[in-house]
């Protein structure tokens, strides 16, 4: 899946929910969060994002590697 690192934080421009086909991208405290198992990697999200907090997963520039679990973990804890 894509996932919302930390150039996300206290911003939460939402443009990217307007895009998403699926609806898998969600509100949380301080960021937004994308759901991996909904996520059907269409990429639509990532060019949208003003603040570039959006990645495919593998693609997650190091300094923000935990964020792939953190996009995991917000809906484990729901
Ligand atoms: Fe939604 Fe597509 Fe972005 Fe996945 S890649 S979060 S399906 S817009």
């Amino acid at each position: 899946p894509y996932i919302i690192a930390e150039p996300c934080v206290d911003v939460k421009d939402k443009a990217c929910i307007e895009e998403c086909p699926v609806d898998c991208i969600y509100e949380g405290g301080r960021m937004l969060y994308i759901q991996p198992d909904e996520c059907v990697d269409c990429g639509a999200c990532e060019p949208v994002c003003p603040v570039e907090a959006i990645f495919y997963e593998d693609d997650t520039p190091d300094q923000w590697s935990g964020y792939v679990n953190a996009n995991v973990e917000f809906f484990d804890d729901l």
